[in-house]
């Protein structure tokens, strides 16, 4: 797999698709951690340990988002 830019980080790097909850989306783009428009995007695998960590951390606080409905492609 060749590598490419991340579209959260700038960073050359392999990309996936990752997926997260709708409840977990909703709690980082209210936190700014994750743009809407990459909700559908592959990121690295930086940026996902980055954001798996963040919601780790922030577990209570993501239960207290309102919840969301994202359209994706899956
Ligand atoms: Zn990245």
């Amino acid at each position: 797999m060749k590598s490419q830019e991340c579209p959260r980080c700038a960073n050359q790097a392999r990309l996936s698709k990752r997926t997260f909850s709708d409840q977990a989306l909703a709690a980082l783009i209210v936190w700014s951690d994750l743009t809407e428009n990459l909700i559908d995007e592959s990121i690295c695998d930086d940026c996902y340990g980055e954001l798996r960590d963040i919601l780790i951390e922030r577990i209570e606080d993501v239960k207290a988002v309102a919840p969301r409905k994202f359209n994706r492609a899956s």
